[in-house]
């Protein structure tokens, strides 16, 4: 038994107390579990563009203030009453979507989209309606039912996958799998569209292509999908969006073959903003799709994929551009921006 179980832990985490403005390090008070619940030491989180899309205000759900991350690894510390899948000591994975096995999106085999604990895990609370975190006297909004930027975090039990020992300290940043990871410069347009779908049973694993050449998706002189068209004898088999730019969405459904080309739409647009093309396109026989974590079921499917990035069946390192101790946390949210990482990874030890 820990000795900190049932005890508050205090320690340190990069909090976000308003939209736009930096993140601090700060000093933290982390609840012990309640029934249901998983506390975990987090050895490293992945800084993705949803963190910054929350940070940045584009996110009409933004709640502040509020520990961000959702692509974290880690340690279980202890467990809440009735916890019966993972114990203290277990190599776990935080998931931004659970997998109750209940609902009936987690009955159906169509769908990983578990609703389960959607409502509260939406407005920043733990399912009984409360938050584990308090700084400063405040209480602190958990983000995506994980908020991995903290060394310590409290999580549902439907919202943790356990994996092999050892295996968490190699897969800095897997919550990204089953995603994409990908890179590009949402202000500017991208760059280069660049893309990987790590589920073989929906999609042939696509070798990364590349156009190096800046192509800029909001400038209609000279649409990327006509120069992929060109370059890829009649277009893609498969197109992935990844950063939640609508222009680019049209620009990858419409790069995609005539007859079989599908395209899926990985990135989170700002609020309000719509997608279009020419029905034609459909007509013609792209499919038109998205995803949420690859369509993965959660707790059943991380497992295997982190089985199969230790037997090198699938690239995750490759991926990842800097690592960063925790202070220098804003340093990877400018690097994300400045279109100069593909994934950055903050080591919480
Ligand atoms: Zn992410
Ligand atoms: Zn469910």
């Amino acid at each position: 038994m820990t000795d900190t179980k049932g005890q508050v832990i205090k320690c340190k985490a990069a909090v976000a107390w308003e939209k736009e403005k930096p993140l601090t390090i700060e000093d933290v008070e982390v609840a012990p579990p309640k029934a249901g619940e998983v506390r975990i030491k987090v050895l490293a989180s992945g800084v993705c563009h949803t963190d910054a899309y929350t940070l940045d205000g584009h996110d009409p759900e933004g709640i502040f203030p509020v520990i961000l991350g959702h692509e974290g690894g880690g340690i279980v510390e202890s467990v809440g009453e009735g916890v019966t899948s993972v114990k203290e000591g277990d190599h776990v994975i935080p998931l931004y979507i659970p997998q109750c096995r209940e609902c009936k999106f987690c009955k159906s085999p169509k769908t990983n989209l578990c609703s389960k604990i959607r409502d509260t895990q939406g407005k920043g609370v733990m399912p009984d309606g409360t938050t584990r975190f308090t700084c400063k006297g405040k209480e602190i909004y958990h983000f995506m039912g994980c908020s991995t930027f903290s060394q310590y975090t409290v999580v549902a039990e439907i919202s943790v996958a356990k994996v092999e020992p050892g295996s968490v300290c190699a897969i800095f940043g897997l919550g990204a799998v089953g995603l994409a990871v990908a890179m590009g410069c949402r202000e500017r347009g991208a760059k280069r569209i660049i893309g990987i779908d790590l589920n073989p049973n929906k999609f042939e694993i696509a070798k990364p292509f590349g156009c190096t050449e800046f192509l800029n998706p909001n400038d209609h002189s000279k649409p990327i999908q006509e120069v992929l068209i060109n370059m890829t004898d009649g277009g893609c088999d498969y197109t992935f969006e990844c950063i939640g730019n609508v222009n680019v969405m049209r620009a990858a459904l419409e790069a995609c073959h005539k007859g079989w080309g599908q395209s899926v739409i990985i990135g989170v647009a700002a609020a309000g903003k719509e997608i279009s093309t020419r029905p034609f396109q459909l007509v013609t026989g792209r499919v038109w799709k998205g995803t949420a974590f690859g369509g993965w079921k959660s707790r059943d499917s991380v497992p295997v994929l982190v089985e199969d990035y230790m037997n090198k069946k699938i690239m995750i390192d490759e991926f990842i551009t800097y690592t960063k101790p925790l202070d220098e946390i804003n340093t990877a949210f400018e690097l994300m921006h400045q279109g100069k990482a593909l994934r950055s990874v903050v080591l919480l030890e």
